[in-house]
């Protein structure tokens, strides 16, 4: 048969890739034809709503007008141009929208393609600037396990070991250096013993190899994709001493927890430190176009200046698209214009009520909520395929991985659609 003769879905499932699927066992997809709002209008015009914000990234919705207006305005204008010896000012207008919004001593931005290659950035600017500060061999990196930090091979040298893909890739990974995650939960008392806070292991391990490290990698309050774990950010400002004790710089990836989505503008807000490098992306154009960015300090970025050669070695061909730095700014502007934190409470406040009746189900591990962060934990791995099989009867397009069925609600979601959100993760969790 030719391809020509093939449907959509047919010729999309023998010749498509997608994420993390077996390309000759695909699973249930859906066509989806047009999204408005917080729906997904499907082939046979059915609509779902999407629980997932298209991978957490979609807080206002789908296309929101003053996004997409943006978008257009800057398309009939300039839609790109290289950055190298150019500038403009979308680059320029969200370079001051994120400087004011971002932890104070972040003044340095790198923009980039995707959340996978601003950790690759932020990894290379740590190297870079213990080489320039002297420590050649500084050239490896610490994190927590269960972390998750992108596909790209950097990013994935410092992914969970276990759940990760370190197995698959074993001796074509970088070595990386790995402590336990942090072993108290956010709504758990902190205690100050290092025995049993996790800061006395994390101490071993970069003492030990501290001729080695360059960095501290992790995300910082909610680990997402490895397990969607909430911790004490205690553990972060000792951190933070810790790693100025050992010149280690500090490195937060807030890549899912960027924007409001913890109920904070940013993770890093839970604490009273800052990091030297944060990575931003997702939430950053509201899900509309692919964009990121890593910030650093002034200390790492003159570091690097002052170094040899100086430059710092990186630039990607479509680095602060202007289509997407407008995207940005829209939607960095509605984020702090509206009442966000009232609106993220709120969501938060519905979801801690209505998943509660989950706790009482018998494979049930855990329900738990942060801001827009909504998480039923099961006892077993839940399938995203019989999740995906439920959704046109649902309503709603869930996606649960590994041992958690969750939602990232859009913040635009009503009260009663989120009720029809939880209802579905309920359902998930009673029959998967
Ligand atoms: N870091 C974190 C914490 C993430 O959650 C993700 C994506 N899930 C990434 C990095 C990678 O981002 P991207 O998929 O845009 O490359």
């Amino acid at each position: 048969m030719s391809a020509d003769d093939l449907t959509q879905l047919e010729f999309d499932q023998q010749h498509l890739w997608h994420p993390y699927t077996n390309v000759t066992q695909p699973g249930p997809t859906f066509v989806v034809k047009e999204s408005q709002g917080v729906h997904l209008t499907l082939d046979d015009g059915c609509q779902v709503i999407d629980a997932m914000s298209s991978w957490w990234c979609m807080m206002h919705g789908h296309r929101n007008p003053r996004v997409t207006q943006a978008m257009h305005d800057q398309l009939d204008r300039l839609p790109h141009v290289m950055f190298g010896g150019l500038t403009h000012d979308p680059a320029i207008n969200l370079g001051r929208k994120l400087l004011e919004i971002t932890p104070d001593s972040l003044t340095r931005i790198f923009y980039c393609d995707s959340g996978s290659v601003s950790v690759e950035v932020a990894m290379k600017m740590a190297v870079q600037y213990q080489h320039a500060m002297g420590f050649e061999g500084r050239s490896q990196f610490a994190t927590v396990r269960s972390g998750y930090h992108g596909d790209t091979w950097k990013a994935m040298s410092v992914c969970d070991p276990d759940t990760g893909m370190h197995h698959l890739f074993q001796g074509a990974l970088s070595v990386q250096h790995f402590v336990s995650r942090p072993p108290i939960r956010l709504t758990e008392e902190w205690i100050d013993d290092p025995a049993r806070n996790g800061l006395g292991d994390l101490r071993a391990l970069l003492e030990a190899n501290t001729e080695q490290i360059a960095g501290f990698i992790l995300e910082p309050v909610v680990q997402g994709t490895g397990g969607m774990y909430f911790y004490h950010p205690e553990y972060l400002n000792q951190a933070r001493a810790l790693c100025d004790e050992l010149g280690i710089l500090l490195i937060f990836d807030e890549i899912a927890t960027g924007f409001g989505r913890t109920g904070k503008m940013f993770a890093t807000d839970f604490c009273s430190v800052e990091p030297d490098i944060i990575c931003l992306g997702k939430g950053l154009t509201a899900g509309h176009i692919s964009f990121a960015c890593t910030m650093t300090n002034d200390r790492v970025a003159t570091g690097i200046g002052g170094g040899n050669p100086g430059i710092f070695m990186h630039g990607p061909t479509y680095m602060a698209n202007p289509l997407a730095c407008v995207a940005a700014l829209a939607s960095l502007e509605l984020l702090t214009e509206q009442d966000t934190y009232a609106t993220v409470a709120a969501i938060a406040a519905q979801m801690r009520s209505q998943l509660e009746p989950a706790r009482a189900l018998p494979n049930v591990a855990d329900v738990r909520v942060l801001g827009a962060i909504g998480v039923i934990e099961m006892t077993h791995r839940v399938s995203a395929d019989q999740a995906h099989g439920l959704a046109r009867e649902m309503g709603v397009f869930l996606r649960p991985f590994g041992n958690n069925v969750y939602t990232m609600p859009p913040f635009i979601t009503t009260p009663d659609q989120l009720t029809q959100i939880t209802d579905g993760m309920l359902r998930l969790a009673r029959e998967l």
